[in-house]
């Protein structure tokens, strides 16, 4: 059985004292909800903030991006035990990482490894922007992403990394996909990629979440999807009642 997973990704918005806000009031409206998997995932400057109000809850909290590097000259950058010293799980190659920041398959992938290393659950986002899902390459893309992000781990740590399926073309435009279409996405392409890599049984322990402009409103159509595990919430995931009942929909 794979347990639910919603998280929410507040991309670069909320100051450190905005995000304790936040997170205090989702929390106290999602004691109720231990039966899904629930992570938010704040920029840096508010991890430590977001960790403190999070202590002693079964919550968890995620990291947006990390280098692979240990340490040393990479200005900007955060290493992975620093991630490791506050977070559970990190958000490796989400789309607007590798339209504007030059993220790539092998930099994931690098990621991937750093993060195995340091015992962070990876959170690792595939889909196809809208140009190739318009030319029919929805199958490739995402095949690919899957194929070269995700291999080369130990068997034990592929299956409790979690994929999420996000077409760049629904991510914040509120044209969401339908759960038919993102769960046959999840079905065809990115489970037999994971079972090339690591075999039949782990391709369906590994859980598979849908991302693009989840609302409470669509989040139910996803959630009874049978390949679609959950949710990485973005713009809805800053507006409490929103997530809430995102997370409630399961
Ligand atoms: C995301 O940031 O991963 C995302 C899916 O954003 P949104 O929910 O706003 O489309």
């Amino acid at each position: 059985m794979r347990k639910p997973f919603v998280a929410g990704n507040w991309k670069m918005n909320k100051t450190s004292a905005e995000a304790r806000e936040l997170v205090e009031k989702m929390i106290a409206q999602l004691q109720d909800a231990a039966a899904v998997e629930t992570v938010f995932c704040p920029p840096f400057m508010a991890v430590a903030t977001v960790r403190e109000a999070l202590k002693h809850t079964a919550f968890g909290l995620g990291a947006q991006n990390m280098h692979w590097e240990e340490q040393g000259a990479f200005t900007g950058e955060v290493a992975p035990k620093m991630v490791k010293e506050f977070c559970e799980y990190v958000i490796l190659g989400h789309s607007e990482r590798r339209a504007y920041f030059g993220e790539t398959n092998e930099t994931v992938n690098k990621k991937l490894q750093a993060a195995q290393k340091n015992n962070l659950i990876s959170i690792v986002c595939v889909g196809e922007t809208l140009a190739e899902y318009e030319s029919g390459r929805t199958r490739e893309v995402v095949s690919t992403q899957t194929s070269l992000g995700l291999r080369d781990v130990a068997p034990e740590y592929a299956r409790s990394i979690i994929v999420a399926y996000e077409p760049v073309w629904a991510i914040g435009t509120g044209k969401a996909s339908t759960g038919p279409a993102a769960n046959a996405v999840i079905k065809d392409f990115i489970r037999p990629a994971i079972a090339e890599l690591y075999g039949a049984e782990t391709a369906q322990a590994v859980r598979v979440l849908y991302g693009g402009s989840v609302t409470a409103a669509n989040a139910q159509e996803f959630f009874t999807q049978p390949d679609i595990d959950g949710a990485l919430v973005g713009g809805a995931s800053l507006k409490v009642d929103e997530f809430v009942s995102i997370v409630k929909s399961f």
